[in-house]
């Protein structure tokens, strides 16, 4: 269930005709359901019911200030991976001690705006990392609350770009090393350890991988205690996936995550704290484009949109499939062709489907990309000169701009050219 459902064969955002916004605001741009998002934050919060608990939302999955203050509102916590992403939590009125830094890159300067500004904690990635924020903790004065990173080397069955749980990936400190960073992190005067942190990867349509990672944090747990760590937190990362197709099996719901947690680590007496991204917002959002031709190749007929691997950049990147939809619902018995459905940029990557069997369309139709609320406008680039699209939060029967589309002299104001030009 995620709000965009047709009605009198229109498609609609809640209570909001798609059409409408594309004649208010030009097409394309990003809509995400208010309703969508606030079910899919509370999926989790209640998954995790009876334990002490903080869903803290994975911000880079999509980071629309409006997106980030209305799941705060809900009473999210952050995960945010930089400073950029640590302001944006701030400006949405988050307040620090719901906000947690993740990365495997934490600057000193980013460091120091955290600490200044309030953390809850921040995960811990590697030694050089942890001797870095020691060293800034103390140089202010205070004590820098951190988990640490563990790589459980567990295969997410995943794609290889979002896959981090394996021992060849960048994150983390290996989990049989841990002993040896806990006593070091130990020592430090400007660390307080709280606990343990892992996060395997993203898209994970099987609990299997989960339900090994988080039995070894469970074991690491006992041992950490036994050397004397007061680990009283477990943060056990997000990566819980989401249905693309809707022909397929669906994956677990975070009612099934909630009560692998239970099993693997529930009798520790730990907080938990988990950070889902993509199913908060994935299904929460569609990119809306108009078809500008239809163009008859040699052996295929091409759908050009007027969007593009700028916009939405997962099909090309990770060569992942969106269901695209019409926004008019085609007529009872309409013909139907296979399409290559591409963007007006200059590179053949820029297809987001081949051989896609479609109701058939024409010049100026609109098409809604579903589940591209995750992962989405956040990866967009201006590549081609192409202005980021405006995203559109809905609530109900009310929509309201929450990026708006950059005038072309609004995107290249941006460029200086040198005097001596
Ligand atoms: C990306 C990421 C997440 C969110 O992953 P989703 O698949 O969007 O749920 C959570 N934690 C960390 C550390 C991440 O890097």
């Amino acid at each position: 269930m995620d709000h965009f459902l047709y009605r009198d064969g229109e498609l609609f955002a809640e209570d909001v005709a798609v059409s409408e916004i594309a004649a208010a605001v030009g097409t394309p741009f990003y809509a995400y359901s208010t309703a969508t998002l606030t079910r899919h934050f509370r999926l989790f919060d209640e998954a995790l019911e009876g334990m002490d608990h903080l869903v803290c939302y994975a911000m880079k999955a999509n980071s629309n200030l409006a997106v980030v203050k209305l799941l705060g509102d809900l009473g999210a916590g952050m995960d945010v991976v930089s400073g950029g992403e640590y302001r944006r939590a701030q400006l949405a009125g988050i307040p620090g001690e719901r906000i947690v830094f993740s990365g495997v890159g934490k600057t000193r300067e980013e460091m120091e705006m955290a600490l200044a500004g309030g953390i809850r904690q921040f995960n811990i990635e590697s030694e050089p990392e942890m001797m870095m924020l020691d060293q800034v903790a103390r140089s202010m004065g205070v004590c820098a609350p951190v988990t640490i990173r563990v790589n459980p080397d567990v295969d997410a069955k995943t794609h290889e770009k979002i896959a981090t749980g394996k021992k060849e990936n960048k994150f983390g400190i290996p989990i049989s090393r841990a002993r040896e960073v806990y006593a070091q992190a130990a020592a430090c005067k400007g660390l307080d350890v709280v606990g343990i942190d892992v996060h395997i990867g993203s898209q994970l349509t099987d609990l299997a991988p989960f339900e090994t990672a988080y039995g070894l944090v469970a074991d690491l747990t006992e041992t950490l205690r036994a050397d004397g760590h007061d680990i009283r937190r477990l943060d056990l990362g997000g990566g819980l996936g989401i249905p693309y197709e809707q022909s397929n099996t669906p994956p677990p719901l975070p009612s099934d995550f909630g009560a692998l947690i239970k099993r693997t680590v529930g009798h520790l007496g730990c907080e938990i704290e988990i950070e889902p991204g993509r199913l908060i917002a994935g299904n929460a959002g569609i990119m809306v484009s108009r078809v500008i031709y239809v163009k008859s190749g040699e052996d295929r007929e091409f759908l050009i949109l007027d969007s593009a691997m700028n916009d939405l950049v997962r099909p090309t990147m990770y060569q992942a499939h969106h269901d695209i939809v019409p926004v008019r619902a085609p007529e009872p018995g309409a013909a139907r062709s296979a399409y290559d459905i591409v963007g007006p940029v200059c590179e053949s990557g820029d297809t987001f489907a081949r051989e896609r069997q479609m109701h058939r369309l024409n010049a100026g139709d609109l098409v809604a990309f579903r589940s591209a609320g995750a992962y989405g406008a956040v990866m967009a680039s201006e590549y081609n000169s192409r202005p980021l699209i405006p995203e559109i939060l809905v609530q109900d029967d009310q929509f309201a701009v929450i990026r708006a589309r950059p005038t072309f002299d609004e995107m290249i104001n941006r460029d200086t050219i040198p005097v001596w030009l």
